[in-house]
């Protein structure tokens, strides 16, 4: 097997990769860097990312507010010391972004403009139109080709992620275009593969976030936390779950029942639409669960009222909003409402990694949404989450930098590369059975949102669990259709379907064992957040039998936990 050798590898080349390669490449030149991903970069999730980035930038807002904000938003799990640093550092990330280029929405007076955003109780989210992702992809990408030490490996697909002798040494790669299998060794690997959310059915996420690197890091012996943590976005578009921003609520959208009426005044009457998201999305369930929703060929949905806003207002701030609605659904949102419901939409769970973005492998890394730093907790604010992966993904950079400089080079193990060509091409492309990936697929997802959505039982996720195994045991019987080794996008599915299993199990799986409602977790069998049992993180550890659960102290620092009201 041919064998890359770099200082580093980092795994996905979306907000988090990019922004860790720019900052490896600025600690120093000669550092060789390898960005590995299984699409080209401006393909990547984070390209859909709409509303913005938060951080604080004005007179009247303060470190302190956005730090509290996010504490509470997480319903008190996140871990306070990463939170502070965290709301510290994403001022000075947009500032580079803007020296490198970023096209901000500006304020008349040529200021970086902010807009509202749920759960922040400040107007502190930064953004270009409603493109924001898009503008921040281009920016960073832009930069990073500035750099020759970085080399891109584009249409890659990381298959393994090799760890022996207490440490990470490589990854193996299938060259998507002419499908044969190489490893990457490097002295440090950093992932950044994105968040796990298409193990749903009703999703806003490309069909490529299906979360690889948690479970490459997962099979390799790292733990994953917080994993029960999904959120649900209040506002998918119905049919396809395609999302339509929370800057269009930002910019002052309303919700309606099937009655017509702002049902938010019943359950935030403060924050109305802007309460956090696990909020907004509990209160759309019940509403469609109590017969007030409006009913369409796909079911219930609200309504999400933007034509007061006005033309002009639409067309400025929310341009992308309008021509998705006009597209897909035929609406047009200066004159109608657009039909609505909630949708699997981020993963607060991850790989378990510290405020350095370490994770408890030595020399392995991750940032971005693949990681769980804990700093969303049990629930994220909007626009945190890009800001995350510009902070996080520095410091990972920065930290696998250093770590690159000091150390040398492992030696792949040859028996282990040769076990995972036989498992990708024997035992996945080779195999003769008789399931086909596609419909296992479909069943995962299924099960997912119909035991495992916003509302959560005990024998719901009982029985989630049990029928997610099955699914697995079926996986080993299911025969990709193309048996040929160019681009073949059905084995890459099979993979994919292959990692989902394992994240879906240990979704369930930790969900069913933490008896109590916390944020976006939310039991029926036990509504009440308890803060005396269950003020701790989860870690799932990988065993063959399924994942085995450990837990983790969450660190306070200066906010003790209180009732969370909006
Ligand atoms: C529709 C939508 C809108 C959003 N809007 C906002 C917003 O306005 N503000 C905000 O803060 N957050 C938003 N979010 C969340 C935020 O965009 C994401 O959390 C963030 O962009 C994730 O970035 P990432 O770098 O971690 O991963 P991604 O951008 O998902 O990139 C993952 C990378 O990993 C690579 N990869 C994955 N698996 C493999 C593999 N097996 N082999 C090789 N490469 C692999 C991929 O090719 C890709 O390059 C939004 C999310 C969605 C889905």
């Amino acid at each position: 097997m041919e064998v890359y050798t770099h200082d580093i590898a980092i795994v996905g080349a979306g907000l988090a990769g990019l922004r860790a390669a720019i900052a490896a490449s600025e600690i120093s030149k000669n550092l060789d860097i390898a960005v590995v991903s299984k699409v080209y970069p401006m393909r990547s999730h984070s390209v859909c990312a709409q509303g913005g980035t938060a951080a604080v930038m004005r007179e009247g807002d303060s470190y302190e507010l956005h730090a509290y904000d996010t504490v509470k938003g997480s319903d008190f799990l996140a871990d306070q010391d990463v939170v502070e640093f965290f709301v510290k550092m994403a001022s000075m990330e947009l500032i580079k972004l803007e020296h490198w280029g970023m096209p901000w929405s500006r304020t008349e007076d040529g200021k970086i403009a902010q807009r509202a955003f749920g759960g922040h109780s400040f107007n502190r989210t930064c953004y270009s139109a409603d493109l924001v992702g898009f503008q921040e992809m281009h920016t960073l990408y832009g930069r990073a080709l500035a750099y020759d030490s970085i080399k891109f490996y584009d249409e890659w697909f990381v298959s393994s992620l090799i760890a022996e002798e207490g440490r990470a040494k490589g990854v193996t790669a299938i060259e998507l275009k002419t499908g044969r299998m190489c490893a990457f060794r490097a002295k440090v690997i950093i992932m950044a593969t994105g968040g796990a959310c298409r193990i749903y059915r009703f999703t806003t996420y490309s069909h490529t976030a299906t979360g690889d690197g948690m479970a490459l890091a997962y099979r390799a012996g790292v733990p994953l936390e917080d994993m029960e943590f999904v959120q649900f976005h209040p506002t998918a578009l119905v049919p396809s779950g395609v999302l339509i921003s929370e800057a269009a609520r930002g910019e002052g959208g309303y919700l309606l029942n099937g009655k017509n009426e702002r049902f938010m005044e019943k359950y935030a009457k403060e924050k109305m639409e802007l309460a956090p998201r696990d909020i907004v999305s509990r209160a759309e369930m019940i509403e469609m669960m109590e017969g007030r929703a409006f009913v369409g060929p796909d079911g219930p949905y609200l309504a999400l009222d933007l034509t007061h806003l006005g033309e002009g207002k639409i067309n400025e701030r929310l341009p992308f909003i309008r021509e998705v609605a006009q597209r897909l659904v035929n609406v047009d949102p200066a004159r109608e409402h657009i039909p609505v419901a909630p949708a699997a939409h981020y993963s607060m769970g991850g790989i378990r990694a510290d405020i350095r973005a370490a994770t408890p492998l030595p020399h392995l890394f991750a940032a971005g949404e693949c990681a769980c730093l804990s700093l969303h907790g049990a629930n994220r604010l909007g626009s945190n989450s890009t800001a995350e992966c510009l902070v996080f993904g520095a410091v990972a950079g920065e930290e696998a930098a250093k770590l690159a400089l000091s150390s040398t080079l492992p030696d792949l193990p040859n028996d282990r590369l040769r076990e995972e060509e036989k498992r990708v091409f024997d035992q996945v492309l080779g195999n003769e059975g008789g399931e086909r990936v596609p419909e296992l697929r479909k069943e995962m997802s299924n099960i997912m949102n119909d035991k495992v959505w916003i509302f959560r039982d005990e024998q719901g996720l009982t029985d989630a669990v049990r029928e997610i195994r099955a699914l697995k045991e079926r996986f080993r019987r299911a025969k990709v259709e193309d048996s040929s080794r160019l681009f073949n996008l059905g084995l890459v599915n099979a993979l994919e379907l292959d990692f989902m299993l394992d994240l879906a199990e240990v979704t369930a799986f930790s969900a069913l064992n933490r008896r109590e409602s916390r944020g976006a977790h939310s039991r029926l069998d036990y509504p009440e957040r308890n803060d005396r049992e269950w003020l701790k993180h989860t870690l799932a550890y990988y065993t063959q039998g399924g994942p085995r659960l450990e837990y983790t102290p969450v660190t306070i620092t200066k906010w003790r936990p209180v009732e969370r009201k909006y």
